[in-house]
């Protein structure tokens, strides 16, 4: 009746005698190991690749809203908005040509007396208020 501790004893001295005559087994366990590895890695960046998809799209979206809202204030800001700074509302009046198109700042900034819209020399500023 055999020993069964010998006997797996000897299967596994076997096994090793395997191995050291084959070492293309601890290779391929290694090649299998890469492979999920890079299994894991394509996941990986495939999953990342998709988010930055995504991410672009939102950010092409916003930037299409942010353009059509820029577009409308625009269209807005160019009777409301002081045409040098941009930014302050309009304030003063021109005289003799009669554009409003420079807030206080701007206008007493004007070095060159000159209108910015018609190039009309500027005699006097006449402060304006307008609604809205
Ligand atoms: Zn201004
Ligand atoms: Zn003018």
């Amino acid at each position: 009746m055999p020993d069964p501790a010998s006997q797996s004893g000897s299967r596994v001295t076997e096994a090793a005698r395997v191995e050291q005559k084959n070492p293309g087994f601890l290779r391929r366990i290694l090649e299998l190991f890469l492979l999920l590895c890079a299994t894991l890695a394509a996941l990986f960046f495939y999953k990342e690749a998709e988010e930055k998809q995504s991410q672009k799209e939102f950010l092409e979206a916003e930037l299409r809203r942010a353009r059509a809202a820029g577009a409308g204030d625009a269209s807005s800001s160019a009777s409301s908005k002081c045409s040098i700074c941009l930014d302050n509302p309009l304030e003063v009046m021109l005289e003799p040509c009669g554009h409003v198109c420079l807030c206080r700042d701007c206008g007493d900034r004007l070095g060159d007396p000159s209108c910015p819209m018609c190039r009309a020399q500027v005699k006097k500023m006449k402060n304006v208020f307008l609604s809205s």
